[in-house]
This record gives structure tokens, sequence and C-alpha cells, in this order.
């Protein structure tokens, strides 16, 4: 996408300051990581039992929409294990040789946090699957007549890998993660908290109210949660004492154009586009990437869904269908 959306989930890399904040927000501990209850359970059992064996933990993957919480996952892990976390991401693994050099550099107990999982070539993936499986790792030296196969000995590491679609992911790879989950969209309640959270970080008053009306525009999504908050933040420093009640969190939410279900002008637009051209019949993903010239898989990932999420836009086997409900929002009549 060119433009770059205030409710975009992903992380804009355009702003250094903007990331510098970004990680004085992310929760290290359990404690400060709000919602999820299943999946910190479940892996706060893990890790107590890899403890107590002084072992790792099995390897895990989270899968879920950009933003709600995987990398800041895998940071709390380490921290709650008390050990190193390495950071990379599929697309930036190109040959095995990259990944080699990756998991030989690892110390024993580290975690190797996998962004964009899904997006590692097949070559790297197999490479990665045996390394996964019995902590060794088969390179072939040379080339040629010369080449020669040898077998290192890797230290223990856990993976954790993010991807927003396990379906991408090949079968004998997904089979090596022990802990498999998804996260979940978030309720107002925890949105509301991280604001509350984050402005007290951000040393910024916010009232009860208007964190609640934040908190209902932000696509059930932390990372859009805190890039609202900042933009209100800077609209009630500029335009008022700097406290952000619900008189300037209105005001600022105007100005940005983002709606009472937090859907911005790209989302209505998309809406606007299938309504005009296809009512409420079944349209591929192709087709609406074509109308609205965001590439198949921003739709898929990004846009879509937080639109599925409440009940914006259905997934048909002919295709993808905006629901009465949508229609109803963007002032479309309603035929049914
Ligand atoms: P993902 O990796 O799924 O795209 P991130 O882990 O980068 O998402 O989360 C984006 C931001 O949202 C983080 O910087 C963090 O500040 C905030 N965040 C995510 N999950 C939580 C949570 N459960 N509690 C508090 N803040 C969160």
């Amino acid at each position: 996408m060119g433009i770059e959306r205030i409710v975009e989930p992903v992380q804009s890399d355009s702003d250094a300051n903007e990331q510098i904040i970004e990680v004085s927000l992310r929760p290290q501990h359990f404690d400060e990581y709000v919602g999820q209850e299943r999946i910190k359970k479940n892996l706060k059992l893990a890790i107590a039992a890899a403890r107590k064996r002084g072992e790792t933990i099995d390897h895990v993957l989270l899968y879920g929409p950009p933003g709600l919480g995987k990398t800041t996952l895998a940071g709390v892990i380490a921290n709650e294990m008390g050990v190193g976390l390495r950071v990379t991401a599929g697309p930036a693994i190109e040959r095995a040789g990259d990944l080699a050099s990756i998991l030989t550099n690892l110390q024993d107990g580290d975690i190797l946090f996998i962004d964009e999982i899904h997006r590692l070539s097949r070559v790297v993936e197999e490479v990665l699957y045996s390394a996964m499986e019995d902590f060794k790792l088969d390179i072939v030296i040379g080339k040629g007549p010369a080449a020669r196969s040898v077998r290192l000995d890797l230290p223990n590491f856990t993976v954790i890998g993010a991807t927003t679609r396990t379906g991408s992911l090949a079968a004998p790879l997904r089979d090596r993660f022990g802990h498999i989950h998804r996260l979940e969209f978030y309720a107002p309640e925890d949105i509301e908290k991280i604001i509350k959270r984050s402005a007290k970080i951000l040393e910024t008053k916010i009232e009860t109210d208007a964190a609640a009306e934040l908190a209902l525009r932000s696509r059930q999504t932390p990372r859009i949660a805190n890039r609202l908050l900042k933009r209100v933040r800077d609209y009630a420093d500029v335009n008022g004492d700097g406290i952000i009640d619900t008189v300037v969190s209105k005001k600022a939410l105007q100005m940005l154009e983002i709606d009472n279900l937090g859907l911005d002008p790209a989302d209505r637009q998309m809406l606007h586009s299938i309504y005009e051209n296809y009512g409420d019949r079944a349209v591929g993903l192709t087709t609406i990437s074509a109308l609205t010239g965001d590439e198949v898989s921003t739709i898929e990932d990004h846009l879509e869904p937080y639109l599925m999420q409440i009940g914006f836009i259905e997934r048909t086997p002919r295709g993808r269908k905006i629901t009465p409900k949508a229609i109803k929002h963007i002032g479309g009549k309603n035929e049914r």
C-alpha cells in the first residue's frame, strides 16, 4: 500500500522515533502482557516445567493477524525463561547459508524468533526443520565433485515462529512445533487496559471515557490502540492542555477519519467498491485487489481479518461477500 494508514496493523519503519516509542511500550513480562489468557496459561506451565528440568521449551508457533502481540510474546517468553532472544524474519533468510550462520551463532538455550516464517524458501525450511528436530545442521561445503556434506552440532535452542497464515507452512515444518497458538483479537476492556498502560508510560493523562472510546476504535488490535493513542496525544498537546478527554479524542478521531468501528477511509472505500460493483454477491480476492489497487496479500493479511471479525465480510467458496451489516454501515441500501 502506497500511503501509510493510521489503522495499518503492520509496523511502519518510516519513523525511527515511533519505533523507539513502540519498543518502550512493549510488555516485558507476563504480568504486563494483557489478555490472551489461555495462551499465557499454557506457556507459563511449559516455561515452569522447562525451567524445573533445566531444559529449553518446545518450539512455539504463534499465528494471527499483525499487531496482536506475537513479537511481544516471544520477548516475554525469552525474559521469563531468562535466555537470549535473536530476532529475524522469513524473507531475511535467503539462503541455507544465512540460516546456518544464524544457528551456529546461537548460545545454548537461546530463542530464535522468526517473523513471517511462512515466507521462508523451501530449501531454508528443510534445513530449519531438521535442525529443530535434533539440533544438528547438515550442510554441503564446496561445489561440484569436491562438495561434501558435514553435520554440525548445534546448541539447544527454541524456535518461536510467527505467521499470519498457518496454511502456508509446509506440514513437516508445522509438525516440529510443540506449541501452536492462535492469537485472538482483544476484548475492548483489554484494549482499554493497554491504552491506559501506554498512556502512563508516555506520561499522558487520559480520562477513562476517552480510553474506552479509543479502545472501541482500535480494531481490537494493540498496535493500532497504541498508534491511535499517540496521534490523539499529539492532538491534545497541540490543541489543548495535553489531557485526553472525550472531546479531544472525538475531534482527533474525526480529523483522522476513523469511524466508530475503527474503519478508515481505505476500508470504507473497499467496502464501497465491492458494493457498487457486486452488491452482496461473492467476489474473488484478485477482483477485489483490482478494484482497490491493494495487493492480494495486503487484503488477506491486513484488511479483511478485522472486517471478518466484526462480521462485515464473509468468506464463501466462491469468494468474499460483504454482509448486510457492512452495507448498512457504509450507507448503501440493504437489499435483503
Ligand atoms: P505482532 O508481532 O503480532 O505483529 P507486536 O508484538 O509487534 O505484534 O505488537 C505490537 C505492539 O502492540 C507492541 O509493541 C506492544 O506495545 C503492543 N502489544 C501487543 N500485545 C500486547 C499485549 N498483550 N499487552 C500489551 N501490549 C501489547
